[in-house]
């Protein structure tokens, strides 16, 4: 029997941002040959390997602020960076951070205990299997479940980010399937300030949205890629796929006015 096709949160919102962008990078081989290293993923994998490492109970290299500094050198990723410069001021900008992270973790710890680390979880939706990668759920003392994701180039996050986040809603989704008894919250914790933003999804606003990914998520995998043309948008100009989508006769990037916003 042929394997379902997965979904995940960043396919989908890489279909709603822009479905020849899904096209190019999930659907079209031609796509992978155009794809370019970004310093800020580079920066954003080693975050999570160091904070991975410190919440590990089998990994005792990382329990104190030192030990995650230096783990920041060891688990440090080159790809992306323009200059050695500006791969110098990340690394110290990331060891300040995990300095501050297993600090507050230290001596303000939260009370809960982590459950889970960066664990895949799947849903089968019918026509397709939902899968999300959570980066950290905690089970908190009144026994709620709290999934917690990490931004590393994020400064502020309010609860209503949260609640609007496509991604935060499809992980509260997965965690409700897999400990249906329990409570669900997420949480997005914004490592340059520490500031963290919740929220909670109710019993019918996670109905309704298994019901809007199960439409949307049919849409995704149903579409005609091949006859597929590019629309321009605002994201053109730092897209990778900008060479491809040009060899459409069709496809016109937006002017550019003088201070470097997009006119339509
Ligand atoms: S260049 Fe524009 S239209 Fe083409 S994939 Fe990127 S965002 Fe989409």
């Amino acid at each position: 029997m042929p394997r379902k096709p997965t979904l995940s949160p960043s396919k989908i919102t890489t279909y709603l941002a822009c479905p020849t962008r899904y096209k190019w990078t999930y659907v079209d081989e031609r796509g992978k040959w155009y794809l370019r290293s970004h310093h800020y993923y580079s920066f954003g994998t080693t975050l999570h390997r160091v904070l991975q490492r410190f919440h590990d109970s089998a990994d005792q290299g990382v329990q104190t602020v030192e030990q995650a500094v230096v783990a920041v050198e060891e688990n440090w990723v080159n790809a992306g960076y323009r200059s050695s410069a500006e791969m110098e001021e990340a690394m110290g900008i990331g060891k300040e951070i995990v300095a501050n992270y297993v600090d507050q973790a230290i001596m303000q710890p939260t009370g809960g205990r982590v459950l889970l680390i960066e664990k895949q979880l799947r849903m089968d939706m019918g026509p397709f299997v939902l899968l999300g990668r959570l980066d950290r759920v905690d089970e908190l003392p009144d026994g709620t479940l709290e999934v917690i994701d990490y931004k590393s180039q994020r400064r502020g996050i309010t609860d209503d980010d949260v609640a609007s986040d496509l991604a935060m809603n499809c992980y509260q989704l997965l965690l409700r399937h897999h400990y249906p008894d329990r409570p669900v919250k997420a949480s997005i914790l914004a490592l340059q300030t520490m500031q963290k933003g919740s929220a909670s999804l109710s019993d019918t606003e996670a109905s309704d949205l298994q019901g809007d990914l199960l439409a949307l998520g049919q849409e995704i995998l149903n579409r005609d890629y091949e006859q597929m043309e590019p629309v321009a948008k605002d994201l053109c100009p730092q897209c990778d796929f900008l060479p491809l989508c040009r060899k459409h006769p069709e496809f016109q990037l937006p002017v550019l006015e003088l201070d470097g916003s997009l006119e339509e």
